[in-house]
């Protein structure tokens, strides 16, 4: 919410009524516009007009952008109020002028130097109004760009006036396209919202930031004529703000006066090559060329039009191909109200702080258990119901410690399994083909639910009840253990990737002497087919367990 000013500009056909939202910017404005059918002004078009408190004689323009509903259907171009005032600015080769300094106070306005935005603003119009310029004031809600990405601070943003460099990025927007629909989207439609992005991109990639810290740009340029000296190679790394220019003088006017940049990159500069140097990039020529495009980019959708635009851009330009077969973007996880987790809010979860309590498995079970691509808000019952999930897995577990530690997995005859037995190992194997080709399809979800499902509702709370009096006697039965080994073994292996601390232990507890390999991690991926499975056997061992059930 704002306060909308009628302000009076004086101009060749007597006073005017301008509307600002922003009136400490008139010390900036270079014209006036209307739209070109506003009949209203078909008179002032073309003719100057004087900025009120700084007299300045300024020309007034036609433009179909101009918007006629809104205030008086006149309004100042200021160098920068907003995007649009750029767009004039470039239109109209407008002079510009900068009156907001890089630490938020005015600049070049005489009286008001050194106010900070605000206190300029009110000043400016108490001034204005004891120069009786100020005609009506409305109070109004209007879009102030503020600082969002990624981050809750909401401080306005102004245009500053500085020179920067840039990459020559336009020419490059069809082919950064073209590589993009080469990819594999998960989900895809998370696509549109590159094409989107492309599509809406006027300017080139700024990539220089005034920070303290940075990796340095390694350009030098002339201080008379701008001319720009780049870094020879065999001397990269370097620092233009220390380092000795690599030539005396300016190639194309010969002036001594070469000035090194003290502006660093911007980070997406240094993050948009992570794909060549996994691969090797220039020093392994020979690993590059096995080892790019990487499979599969994970991440967030905030950053498609940063991240994996801008490494897309970059490595299509050196390398003339995509940087990864496939792209995974997934959401993000909302306050468990729904917003996005902000400390003004207070609603924000930090899964640190209560790690000891829950245990990370629990936690990534909760995170992948969500669809993936879409924002979804946290919910502690997930991450509750997660935890009882791998209580029963570790009691079902110690159960079955004793009759498969010492087990031996031999050929089965499958004559020995029992109907029971078939019909839970038939269960697994359609279990292990339906987690391997979900985790290959990215649905960690899927995978999730079919084991917890299997393995809680199927075999803890129906085969091992089912079989416990065969485990329960002096000589276990061969045919069960084997079960029990399988089961625990194959589900162990299918979890690992989602709950890696305690796969890693119940692997080392149940499989010691089988435990060549050091961690569960290091093992293969089961092989479903290397499960007995036998469809008869799946009917009858269902009709088996429901009359086991009554
Ligand atoms: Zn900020
Ligand atoms: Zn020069």
């Amino acid at each position: 919410v704002g306060s909308l000013l009628y302000i009076k500009f004086p101009s060749d056909v007597g006073d005017v009524e301008v509307a600002t939202t922003r009136p400490e910017l008139i010390p900036a404005c270079q014209a006036l516009a209307v739209h070109p059918e506003d009949e209203r002004y078909k008179d002032l078009v073309g003719r100057k007009a004087r900025t009120p408190i700084f007299e300045k004689e300024i020309p007034v323009l036609a433009d179909i952008d101009v918007d006629p509903a809104f205030g008086t259907g006149i309004v100042m171009i200021c160098t920068f109020g907003d995007e649009q005032d750029i767009r004039w600015q470039q239109r109209y080769k407008l002079p510009t002028q900068k009156t907001i300094d890089e630490k938020g106070r005015m600049t070049n306005t005489g009286r008001y130097d050194g106010l900070d935005v605000n206190t300029a603003r009110k000043r400016v119009v108490e001034d204005l109004r004891a120069l009786r310029l100020v005609s009506k004031e409305e109070r109004v809600t209007h879009k102030v760009l503020s600082h969002t990405e990624r981050s809750d601070c909401q401080s306005p943003i102004e245009f500053l006036v500085r020179k920067q460099w840039f990459i020559k990025m336009l020419p490059l927007k069809q082919s950064v396209l073209s590589v993009c629909r080469s990819m594999e989207w998960i989900p895809l439609h998370n696509l549109q919202r590159l094409v989107d992005w492309v599509g809406s991109i006027e300017w080139d990639w700024v990539i220089s930031r005034q920070r303290v810290y940075g990796t340095p740009i390694p350009f030098w340029h002339c201080g008379q004529c701008d001319y720009i000296i780049p870094a020879e190679d065999e001397r990269l790394p370097v620092d233009p703000s220390k380092d000795e220019p690599p030539l005396e003088a300016c190639p194309k006017c010969g002036s001594t006066r070469i000035l090194g940049t003290d502006d660093v990159c911007d980070c997406w500069v240094d993050s948009s090559i992570t794909p060549l140097v996994i691969s090797g990039y220039l020093p392994r020529e020979s690993y590059f060329s096995r080892a790019y495009p990487s499979n599969v980019r994970v991440q967030g959708h905030d950053i498609i039009r940063t991240w994996l635009f801008y490494t897309t851009m970059r490595c299509q330009a050196l390398t003339g191909e995509k940087p990864f077969r496939q792209v995974l973007i997934h959401g993000h996880i909302l306050g468990p109200d729904g917003y996005r987790m902000s400390k003004s809010r207070g609603n924000v979860i930090d899964p640190k702080e209560h790690l000891n309590e829950h245990g990370a498995d629990s936690l990534r079970q909760a995170l992948l258990s969500l669809t993936i691509g879409s924002d979804f808000p946290f919910k502690w019952e997930v991450v509750r119901y997660g935890k009882a999930f791998l209580q029963k897995y570790w009691s079902s577990a110690r159960f079955a410690e004793p009759f498969i530690r010492s087990y031996i997995a031999l050929e089965r005859d499958p004559k020995a399994l029992t109907m029971v037995d078939a019909w839970i190992l038939t269960r697994l194997y359609r279990v292990a083909r339906g987690v391997t080709q979900a985790m290959e399809e990215f649905r960690f979800h899927t995978v999730l639910e079919t084991v917890q499902s299997f393995f809680w509702h199927e075999f803890c709370d129906q085969y091992l009840e089912a079989v416990k009096y065969r485990l329960y006697t002096e000589h276990p039965d061969e045919a069960a253990r084997y079960v029990l080994f399988t089961v625990l073994r194959t589900t162990t292996l299918l979890l690992a990737p989602i709950c890696p601390h305690i796969t890693e232990e119940i692997y080392h507890v149940l499989f010691p002497e089988r435990s060549e390999l050091f961690s569960v991690h290091a093992q293969s991926w089961p092989d479903p087919g290397l499960i007995p499975h036998d469809r008869a056997a799946e009917q009858g061992g269902k009709v088996v367990i429901s009359a086991i059930a009554k």
